[in-house]
């Protein structure tokens, strides 16, 4: 089967989007030689509190975002369906839309150690390949935690893991590839928290996504930080 070039798939809260969300992911689709990166916000998020922000504006701040970079563009697919479903929902749609594209599905190294809680994260591989970016300074190698979670991670990538990128290209899914991006020290739960008590955000977002929050009055002040 002749297969098209790569997409990649990115997919958050983003509540809201930061640097942290796009620089590694534009490193890593450079390392990678992949073209197009579909950031796809999540209605509800499946390990975590519901988010702050709306759907809507969470989608927007991405759509700026999209703007900005010709690697981007949204992928509204999860959060129009208005109702709770898993990452593997969404890649069996673009799947069976793009029968001959390999899709490469970015996380953080956050993200792949909690791969074996994801639903149906074996049907997950048999859909797509894993890129994996750097998170808080933490190589796969260096990652704590539980022994069993280990162990079961090192025989995973054992399996799966590719050194040469090009392997993404050549065939549909099921490889891991750790991009060794540079690591960004941020995530959006610090954004908010330092939003609410006031603190300045400006290094850790776009400017646009900063006047956007503004704007909108996102993440406010709470009463004791007036
Ligand atoms: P929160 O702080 O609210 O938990 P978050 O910053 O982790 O949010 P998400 O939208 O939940 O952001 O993350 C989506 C994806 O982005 C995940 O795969 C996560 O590992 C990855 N990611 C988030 N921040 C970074 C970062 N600083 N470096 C690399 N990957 C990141």
């Amino acid at each position: 089967m002749q297969l098209a070039p790569p997409l990649g798939i990115f997919g958050g809260t983003f509540d809201p989007i930061h640097n942290g969300h796009i620089y590694p992911v534009l490193e890593g689709a450079e390392k990678a030689n992949i073209k197009k990166v579909a950031l796809m916000p999540c209605y509800i998020p499946s390990h975590k509190n519901p988010a702050t922000a709306s759907s809507e504006d969470r989608l927007k701040m991405v759509q700026l975002v999209c703007a900005d970079y010709p690697l981007f563009y949204p992928e509204s697919r999860d959060i129009n369906r208005g109702k709770p479903t898993f990452s593997v929902d969404s890649l069996k749609e673009i799947r069976e839309a793009m029968p001959t594209t390999p899709l490469c599905f970015f996380i953080g190294t956050d993200s792949l150690q909690n791969l074996f809680t994801w639903h149906k994260w074996p049907t997950l591989l048999s859909l797509c390949h894993f890129v994996v970016c750097e998170r808080n300074g933490g190589s796969v190698k260096s990652l704590k935690g539980n022994s069993d979670n280990l162990l079961q991670l090192q025989a995973l990538l054992n399996k799966r893991q590719i050194f040469n990128p090009i392997a993404l290209h050549n065939s549909l899914a099921g490889h891991i590839y750790i991009a060794n991006t540079q690591t960004l020290t941020v995530s959006s739960s610090k954004i908010r928290q330092q939003l609410t008590s006031n603190q300045s955000v400006d290094a850790f977002l776009p400017p646009k996504i900063l006047d956007y929050i503004q704007q909108h009055k996102l993440y406010q002040p709470s009463a004791d930080f007036c």
